[in-house]
């Protein structure tokens, strides 16, 4: 199940657009089982989940660990020294504590800003004005263990694929418009949007259900 399901995905992809395979909530087999089919990029939105799956798959070699949620800064000195991508860099207090954290370990952390361009209210994520300031301003500059690699986003949840697609373009447009020469991913689309985040130009999709299934809240 797991398997056909990475290589249906897969075998639509462009050249250039990678899988992130979204495994938070389920068990350590199940991203066993995505490895053996090829898989090796993996999203996680709990840093202790992480910290616990890191541990368990060392042995895994080539995985790649992706944190796609809301990263408290408290939480970034447990992933700092081994996370590959942190998707979803929401605010500038979060990016220091990245970089101080990344220092320590010795790294260079990259990171996406995360834009909001959603209809939804959230707390999280940068509006394209805030995050247009934020690169002006040049701070990001100083963070040395810190590599601002692109841009994060989510579309509205609604099934007005019209709506979902202009998300995706506002984030698409201040990818390319923000001309910054680090800039390289692109992460848009879910399982049920990753078709119209690819037209709109993805890099990364980031899907979990259609993959392993529905997750069980209950059971971290
Ligand atoms: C859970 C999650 C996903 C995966 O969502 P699915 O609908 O299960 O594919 C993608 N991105 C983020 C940020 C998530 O938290």
């Amino acid at each position: 199940m797991i398997a056909e399901e990475i290589h249906r995905i897969t075998e639509q992809l462009p050249s250039g657009v990678r899988l992130v395979a979204v495994s938070k909530y389920h068990p350590a087999s199940a991203i066993r089982e995505a490895y053996a089919a090829g898989q090796r990029l993996f999203g996680e939105s709990h840093a202790q989940e992480l910290q616990g799956k890191h541990v368990e798959l060392s042995d895994l070699a080539g995985l790649e660990w992706h944190f796609i949620g809301h990263l408290q800064t408290n939480k970034v000195k447990y992933i700092a020294p081994y996370v590959n991508l942190i998707h979803a860099a929401d605010s500038p207090r979060l990016l220091e504590e990245i970089n101080k954290q990344a220092l320590k370990a010795g790294r260079v952390v990259r990171c996406l800003l995360q834009l909001h361009v959603a209809e939804e209210e959230t707390k999280f994520g940068f509006t394209t004005d805030e995050a247009q300031a934020y690169l002006d301003s040049g701070a990001w500059q100083q963070l040395e263990g810190v590599e601002l690699a692109g841009v994060m986003a989510m579309a509205t949840n609604t099934d007005d694929t019209t709506r979902i697609r202009a998300d995706f373009h506002r984030a698409r447009q201040f990818f390319e418009q923000a001309q910054m020469p680090t800039f390289e991913e692109l992460s848009m689309g879910m399982s049920d949007d990753w078709h119209i985040a690819i037209d709109e130009g993805a890099t990364l999709i980031r899907i979990g259900t259609q993959i392993f299934g529905h997750r069980d809240y209950g059971q971290p």
